[in-house]
């Protein structure tokens, strides 16, 4: 984008951090009261005691007080022959001295000031609702260093260093819980009250709350690479960032401005030719040019957007640039990856079958040795079940992960392997199992030794009790709801039926799930949900990503456009609801703009709008109604 371009609504919209330094609501308030008290009082020295010399000082008082923003800036984009809104203010107000009418020069910019003001203030107020989200990042931690406690700025907090955090304490560090359980609001990350129960080995991140007891907390990041630090960063970004519809709206604006200006002219003219005195003809001619200024039609957007991102952030959901937003109220279709997406969490070793002369326990232990280093949900319970059983792990060399399918490595100078059906073919083992097995449903895991099938491990999926609500409402809401999978058929088909899902592929690859997402996007507006475990490429195929549990996996919350600092889908409808709310919100913003602007512009047109009307009409009002409809965005849903 162009400078010039962003220029047509940046000069008039303060960016958040702009007004971060500079806007002090109680000086804009004070001085927007004394502009208007010199207003009243020039219209009272004009129309009532008739002084005039007393009326032009007081209205020359007016605009310098109202125009001590917009005066300068109108001035500085003559300079760079930009003709932006506050150069036809200031236009506007000084035309309006030379032809005899300064009450409704005066008038045009404190309503324009005002009209400015509302915007700040909006900015504000969503500032703040981010700031609820965001404020909560500690600035000092209790580090154990040698037995002894130092409490230090959160900056110099080495990553592996012990934090001590004290029931009620805000925790300022991510980490891992080494010491003692509690209870933990993590509403701050997750936008989820309830407190979640922590004991050691279990994550806790900075900006969230202890609730209960007593812990000590290996940390596992530094403080500027925290979740809480990362979701202040990507919020910001999206503040930043433009929509596609928002650039339009800069590109029109800036090829109508030059529009608005001929016309004036043209009408100012016009008007002369018909006989008008000049004062009247350039009268005229003003109106239309304040009547058609493009501020509040251009604020529509942006406002909204900030608005509905912030109203996201505090839910939990990350929504990494406001084109995402336009994507996703316009899904149709939510290709969801099954585990780790619509099993988070509860997957868990059901059964053990063997079929060779090793015993469980070292079907177990091998699975769990080369399991260590995979993030698979698969790989988590299997080494859940391999603590709970207290069986010895051992070191694996030549680990590799074979994506879609298992895991494979050399223990103690042995080759083993653990992973799918796909995996037992490709290594050509010889699979000791019928497939009418007795051994339980759920996803399998074969454990094998060299070409040698040792066992069989049983993970049994137990979805959330609330999956099969949110399938049904996104049905409800007429999307589309595909289920795609690495797992095997039988699994994957028991578990669609239990949700309600009735279009399943499964026995994927991560390229298999790509070729999918890509098809189905050809003529469909898709949105892909996974973990990020095996579903990358397909995230990045899709139209919108969404990251699950992204709290969870750093990878996916770098990748994804939306992340879900939850881990579950239960937030999904109305995601898509407020997705579709906000454009409904900009395009309703967008048409009462134009509408406003159309009939002051006419009137303008046939003589019938004086100037001030215009700017209250066009300008004041417009920005306060979409202002207002906007704000209702930032709001929890
Ligand atoms: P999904 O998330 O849909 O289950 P994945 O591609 O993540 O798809 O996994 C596909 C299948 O590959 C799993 O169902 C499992 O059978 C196998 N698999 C993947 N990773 C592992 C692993 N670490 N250990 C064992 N099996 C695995
Ligand atoms: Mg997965």
């Amino acid at each position: 984008m162009s400078h010039h371009e962003e220029g047509v609504y940046c000069t008039y919209c303060a960016t958040l951090e702009d007004q971060e330094e500079e806007f002090n609501p109680r000086r804009e308030y004070t001085l927007t009261a004394i502009a208007s008290a010199l207003l009243a009082s020039a219209v009272v020295a004009d129309f009532i005691i008739k002084n005039l010399l007393v009326a032009y000082t007081l209205y020359i008082g007016t605009m310098i007080v109202a125009g001590r923003a917009i005066i300068p800036k109108g001035f500085k984009g003559l300079l760079r022959v930009h003709l932006d809104i506050n150069f036809l203010m200031t236009f506007a107000a000084l035309a309006s001295l030379i032809i005899g009418a300064p009450a409704e020069g005066a008038t045009v910019l404190l309503l324009f000031s005002v009209a400015e003001l509302l915007e700040d203030i909006a900015n504000q107020r969503v500032r703040r609702e981010l700031d609820a989200v965001i404020s909560l990042r500690p600035h000092v931690a209790t580090v154990i260093r040698d037995g002894r406690r130092y409490i230090v700025p959160v900056e110099e907090v080495a990553v592996g260093e012990i934090v001590a955090v004290r029931p009620g304490e805000r925790i300022s560090v991510d980490g891992v819980v080494v010491e003692g359980t509690t209870y933990v609001d993590e509403s701050a990350i997750t936008g989820e009250s309830v407190p979640v129960p922590k004991q050691p080995g279990e994550r806790v991140y900075a900006g969230t709350v202890n609730q209960a007891g007593y812990i000590e907390i290996k940390t596992t990041k530094s403080a500027d690479e925290s979740v809480v630090a990362r979701i202040v960063s990507l919020v910001e970004e999206a503040q930043r960032h433009k929509s596609r519809t928002e650039t339009t709206v800069a590109r029109i604006s800036h090829k109508y401005t030059p529009l608005v200006v001929a016309g004036s002219i043209l009408l100012a003219l016009f008007n002369f030719a018909l006989g008008a005195t000049p004062a009247q003809a350039v009268y005229r001619g003003l109106t239309l040019l304040v009547a058609g200024c493009p501020c509040a039609f251009a604020i529509a957007i942006p406002v909204s957007m900030v608005s509905s991102i912030t109203g996201y952030a505090r839910e939990g959901v990350l929504v990494k640039g406001s084109r995402h937003v336009e994507t996703m109220a316009r899904t149709e279709v939510v290709a969801l990856d099954k585990t780790g997406t619509l099993t988070e969490g509860a997957l868990s070793v059901s059964n053990i079958c063997i079929h060779s002369d090793a015993t469980p326990e070292e079907v177990l232990a091998t699975a769990a040795s080369l399991e260590q280093k995979s993030e698979h949900p698969i790989a988590q319970a299997i080494l859940r079940k391999a603590e709970e059983k207290g069986v010895a792990i051992s070191d694996v060399s030549d680990f590799q992960v074979v994506p879609g399918m298992g895991v494979a490595g050399t223990i103690r100078g042995v080759e083993y392997g653990a992973g799918n059906l796909r995996l037992i073919k490709q290594e050509r083992v010889a699979l000791q199992m019928p497939e009418d097995h007795e051994c339980g449903d759920g996803s399998l895991v074969y454990v094998y030794r060299g070409d040698h099938h040792l066992g069989t491990i049983v993970l049994s999926d137990t979805e959330r009790s609330d999956s099969p609500d949110v399938i049904a409402e996104l049905k409800e809401m007429g999307i589309r709801v595909v289920m795609l999978t690495g797992d095997n058929r039988k699994t994957a088909e028991i578990v669609a039926e239990r949700l309600g899902i009735d279009d399943v592929h499964a026995e994927l690859l991560p390229e298999d799930k790509v070729n999918i997402v890509k098809k189905i996007s050809q003529d469909h507006v898709v949105m892909m949900v996974g973990d990020g475990i095996n579903d990358a490429p397909a995230l990045a195929m899709a139209d919108v990503s969404v990251a699950v549990a992204a709290a969870t996996n750093d990878a996916a919350i770098e990748a994804a456009d939306v992340a879900l600092m939850r881990g579950d889908i239960s937030l999904l409808p109305r995601m898509i609801q407020k997705a579709r709310r906000t454009m409904g919100v900009i395009r309703h913003n967008v048409a009462i703009a134009i509408g406003a602007k159309a009939f002051v512009g006419l009137m303008a047109v046939f003589g019938l709008a004086p100037l001030w009307f215009a700017v209250a009409v066009g300008d004041m009002g417009v920005s306060f109604v979409v202002i207002a409809n906007a704000l209702r965005l930032a709001k929890r849903t």
